[in-house]
């Protein structure tokens, strides 16, 4: 049987979008179907949607059902996933804790996910620590379960190397308890970082640029259609840039081979429309149909199991309620070997109580 334990988290901030799935979520349903690991962890990170979003407890709480549904509607199943609420495992806190201790400020200054995201939200001289300190949550959340393989994009790599450094120095420091993750991209190079349809940075839920799971056909339609391409490409016989054109890396992202025949038979493969557009001669209209089809292809399922679980949002919350449980019982037995690695298990210590009596007694 294999030995990797999975895991992954997405912030309750919105619904998913299309470089969550890109990124991560489509892989986490592959690895699911392949049967290829031993256990699979997938969490709302509420306490970390927090930290940023402290003024705004409802904006997180009422999202929280909204990922579990996209969770649902994508494939994660259940009975195959232990799908938990972070803020429920109180064992999190508690190693966020003492890892605190291990990490220094300058070492979190130097991570450049948190650099960007400190300049996007312009917390200015008021970060809060929360935040600051949320790689290091983070390196908790995965080592409380002994993950050992990371399905993210790849924002998240500093992350992943900041929990590998506490591992070892945790490790080093207390002898082996910990397990080293290794962070998982996706293979596509489009997917890595999936940009905002604004073409400016990666999609994210905090800058208002995506296209959710959940859109409907007709905001699909709406979003796709003003997409940005290049400015360069004013008519139609003008030759056309593919670099940074948003349109031609979300085909790199979603395209496959029978899309041409199903939907645009008179192409052979994406390469051709590329030199076509090139060329001069093929307006963005026309590429910009053809990916709508392909994300309506790809989302219409989602949106008809999405459509299907919201009829039982009691059943959503019971299913979080049982994942909750289940993986509580896995972070209390890793926390237990934490604390009697770090010497602060007293009360479990009858031979430190024992040594302790004698020698007083020998005074
Ligand atoms: P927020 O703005 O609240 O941070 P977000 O859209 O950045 O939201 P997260 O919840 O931070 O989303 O990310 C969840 C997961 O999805 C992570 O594994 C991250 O790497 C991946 N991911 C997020 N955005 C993208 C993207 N544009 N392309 C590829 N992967 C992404
Ligand atoms: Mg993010």
């Amino acid at each position: 049987m294999s030995s990797k334990i999975i895991l992954t988290g997405d912030r309750p901030t919105g619904r998913l979008h299309i470089g969550h799935y890109v990124g991560s979520l489509r892989r986490r349903v592959e690895i699911q179907e392949s049967g290829d690991y031993k256990q699979m962890f997938v969490f709302i990170a509420d306490a970390q949607a927090l930290t940023d979003n402290v003024d705004n407890p409802e904006k997180v709480r009422q999202n929280v059902v909204e990922v579990a549904l996209d969770y649902l509607s994508i494939g994660l199943d259940p009975s195959k996933v232990t799908m938990f609420i972070q803020s429920q495992i109180p064992e999190l806190t508690e190693l966020t804790f003492y890892f605190l201790d291990l990490v220094s400020v300058a070492r979190l200054q130097r991570n450049p996910t948190v650099k960007t995201e400190l300049a996007m939200r312009g917390f200015g001289s008021s970060i809060p620590v929360g935040f600051f300190t949320y790689p290091i949550s983070q390196a908790a959340d995965i080592t409380a379960f002994k993950a050992t393989t990371i399905p993210v994009g790849e924002d998240q790599s500093p992350m992943i190397e900041q929990a590998v450094e506490i591992v070892r120095r945790f490790n080093h420091i207390y002898g082996d308890t910990l397990v080293e993750p290794k962070i998982l991209l996706p293979d596509n190079a489009a997917c890595l970082r999936l940009p905002g349809t604004d073409g400016k940075a990666k999609m994210s839920k905090s800058l208002n640029n995506c296209i959710y799971l959940s859109e409907t056909e007709k905001e699909l339609k709406q979003k796709v259609m003003s997409m940005y391409t290049d400015p360069l490409h004013v008519h139609v016989e003008d030759p056309g840039h593919l670099e940074g054109n948003t349109v031609f890396t979300y085909l790199d992202a979603f395209c496959r081979q029978e899309h041409f025949a199903e939907f645009w038979p008179d192409y052979g493969c994406l390469q051709d429309v590329k030199d076509h557009y090139q060329r001069g001669g093929l307006g963005d209209m026309k590429v910009k149909k053809f990916l709508l089809n392909i994300l309506n292809a790809e989302l219409a399922p989602i949106r008809a199991r999405r459509k299907e679980y919201e009829q039982d949002i009691a059943g959503v919350y019971d299913m979080l309620k049982a994942g909750c449980e289940a993986a509580r019982a896995v972070a209390a037995e890793t926390l237990d070997e934490v604390r009697r690695a770090m010497k602060i298990n007293y009360f479990d210590d009858a031979a430190l109580i024992e040594e302790q009596s004698k020698r007083f007694a020998a005074q």
